[in-house]
C-alpha cells in the first residue's frame, strides 16, 4: 500500500509520524487507519515523498487486517499512555517507539523500518549520551 503525506507538522504529537531524524508529518490516504501490532504483517518502506509504504512481511489473506509496528517509523512514542490492545502473542504491553525495542526485535525488523531509525542508533552507539 502506497503511503502519502498530508503535510509536515512542527513537532511530534499523538497523530504525527516521524519522517526523518528531525521531522514529523501527518499521513494522508489510508495510512492513518492502519493499526499498530507488536507482531505486524507489514513493514514500513519510506518512499521518495518521505511517506511510509506498507510492505507485506508475510502472506496476508483476503479480509485480514493490515498492521504495522508504530516503532517501525517512530523513534520515540510518548502519546500512548494506555496499554497495547493488539492481542499478539508477542505483544509488549504498550505501544512504544524504536528506542524501546529489544535488540532481538530490532534484528527481526531489519529491512522493514525507516532508515533514519538505524542512523539514530548508529549515532548513539558512536557517541553515547
Ligand atoms: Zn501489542
Amino acid at each position: 500500500m502506497i503511503g502519502e503525506l498530508e503535510g509536515e507538522v512542527d513537532r511530534n504529537d499523538s497523530h504525527a509520524t516521524q519522517i526523518s531524524r528531525t521531522k514529523w508529518a501527518r499521513h494522508a490516504g489510508l495510512g492513518p487507519i492502519v493499526n499498530h501490532s507488536c507482531d505486524p504483517n507489514c513493514g514500513c518502506e519510506v518512499n521518495e515523498t518521505g511517506a511510509c509504504d506498507f510492505v507485506a512481511r508475510e502472506s496476508i489473506a483476503a479480509g485480514d487486517e493490515i498492521t504495522f509496528d508504530y516503532a517501525m517509523r517512530n523513534y520515540s512514542i510518548e502519546y500512548f499512555p494506555g496499554g497495547c490492545l493488539c492481542g499478539a502473542d508477542l505483544c509488549r504491553g504498550s505501544v512504544t517507539g524504536w528506542k524501546d525495542l529489544s535488540d532481538e526485535r530490532k534484528a527481526d525488523y531489519v529491512g522493514s523500518v525507516a532508515p533514519y531509525l538505524l542512523e539514530i542508533d548508529l549515532e548513539l552507539a558512536a557517541a553515547p549520551v
